[in-house]
């Protein structure tokens, strides 16, 4: 498939093809989204948003600029992202007073209004996210969708009594990402970052590492306990029952849109183009008229009316009455991902009958007239079910063990994901970097894997099972 052959060349013609994205704006790592991209995009942050508000966060907006000194009052956080910051010097042609910043994330714009908000233990748990583009100088080479200065994401930022209450909260924000992942049919591995890999300020981060067909994984999500660092650095203080004051205990998640729809698209996507999970297509169903000599009134007539009986279901549905030949539409339709192909031709006519086309398998059926939506909507099911397990797949036929360096240098060449032993020493995972370009990405929490081997690197005793890739 050419998509693991050249995947570059494959993503920017789906892209560009599947109209996702046109990256000829004049500004180097930033991209316009077009109607098609955008509507995905709209769909799986309302996915993600039901899930939100279902759990007790609420919506808010912030401004996309703070100020100089409360991005600078968590030490950590800065050092991690200052290097990447836009910042606003001037209005106009005047030199501003105080710098500000466009948000590279949110932590320093919410946190100070957090000390308004939370007085007493009555005011927590806080739980709220917003849906924004948020803003990093990134200095590695910029790609579309992966890795771009400016991005699409969702973040939730929660306040709590104690620890105890925070890790619960880690707990639901798994659960409430890997349900968006699964829904969308990714695979993906949920890992605990090492140390000094995790998000700056936290103590510690959880990460979704999806696969990508060029072996560099994508990371859609992280999930991090901040513990009181903020807390401390911003003030945020709560009054207890028994009238003590302490310092609240936050968490934040963010969920790359762009990223993720990166990663339907890569996962997913064929020869012929995107293949859209049915929930998330802007288009779920296309319907097309086959003109036959002497018949065509008849026929548009009747796909009319194929058309009216799925839209009366509820379902998203589109009928292609233009000029181009059917085999013109076939194509077009099957580049953007619409799930199921409704045909209506002169037999479909005589019988009062309707052909369904998967754009999975690209298979044919036919159904009768009045069985039209429930076949549709079977056919939903098993497109949603087909994708998931061939991600699946891939994902086990991608990760190999390695429990030498050769056999690693070996895996991350031929772009696998490799599953090693390592005794937790940052020095053996950065002579992994240097010899093999891969990085660690962290072990699993979903499940529990006991290192059978020494340290790929040192020989000495492993603490950790790792997975070890390129990533974007
Ligand atoms: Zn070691």
């Amino acid at each position: 498939m050419k998509k693991f052959r050249d995947f570059s060349k494959w993503f920017d013609e789906v892209l560009f093809n599947a109209e996702i994205m046109d990256n000829r704006y004049p500004v180097k790592g930033f991209s316009v989204y077009k109607a098609w991209g955008a509507r995905i995009s709209r769909k799986i942050t309302s996915m993600l948003e039901e899930q939100l508000e279902a759990t007790g966060h609420d919506p808010m907006l912030f401004p996309v600029v703070i100020s100089e000194e409360d991005f600078q009052k968590e030490a950590e956080h800065i050092a991690g992202f200052s290097a990447e910051v836009f910042w606003i010097t001037h209005a106009g042609k005047r030199r501003l007073q105080k710098r500000m910043l466009l948000r590279p994330t949110s932590e320093t714009a919410m946190y100070p209004m957090f000390t308004y908000w939370i007085r007493s233990h009555a005011d927590l748990p806080l739980r709220i996210f917003q849906s924004v583009c948020v803003y990093r100088y990134e200095t590695k080479a910029t790609r579309p969708l992966f890795r771009m200065r400016e991005f699409l994401w969702n973040e939730a930022h929660t306040a709590h009594k104690n620890w105890e209450a925070a890790e619960k909260q880690v707990e639901t924000a798994l659960k409430i990402y890997n349900a968006v992942f699964e829904r969308l049919g990714l695979s993906y591995y949920v890992l605990k970052r090492p140390d000094f890999d995790k998000f700056a300020g936290a103590e510690y981060s959880i990460a979704f590492d999806a696969w990508n067909p060029d072996g560099k994984v994508n990371q859609i999500g992280t999930v991090h306990n901040l513990g009181e660092n903020f807390a401390q650095a911003f003030g945020i203080t709560y009054e207890d029952m028994d009238g003590t004051h302490r310092n609240v205990t936050q968490t934040c998640y963010g969920l790359g849109i762009s990223r993720t729809l990166a990663a339907v698209i890569a996962q997913h996507g064929d020869d012929h183009g995107l293949i859209l999970p049915p929930e998330i297509a802007p288009v779920q169903v296309v319907v097309i008229p086959i003109p036959y000599k002497g018949a065509e009134e008849k026929i548009a007539a009747y796909a009319k009316e194929v058309y009216e009986k799925i839209k009366a279901a509820g379902l998203r549905v589109h009928l292609d009455d233009g000029d181009k030949t059917p085999g013109e539409k076939y194509y077009y339709w099957e580049m953007l991902g619409v799930p199921v192909r409704a045909e209506v031709g002169p037999r479909d006519l005589n019988e009062r009958q309707v052909t369904l086309s998967e754009r999975t398998t690209l298979k044919r059926s036919t159904v009768a007239f009045d069985e039209t939506v429930s076949a549709i909507e079977r056919l939903f099911q098993k497109i949603t079910t087909e994708l998931a397990e061939r991600s699946r797949l891939t994902l086990k036929k991608m990760t190999v063990d390695a429990k030498e360096t050769e056999t690693l240098k070996k895996a991350i060449k031929e772009r696998k994901i490799a599953r090693i032993c390592w005794c937790e020493d940052e020095s053996c995972a950065e002579k992994i970097k240097e010899e093999t370009g891969g990085e660690i990405r962290g072990h699993r929490v979903d499940t529990e894997e006991k290192p059978e081997s020494p340290c790929i690197v040192c020989g000495k005793k492993a603490e950790k099972v790792v997975y070890v890739a390129r990533a974007y």
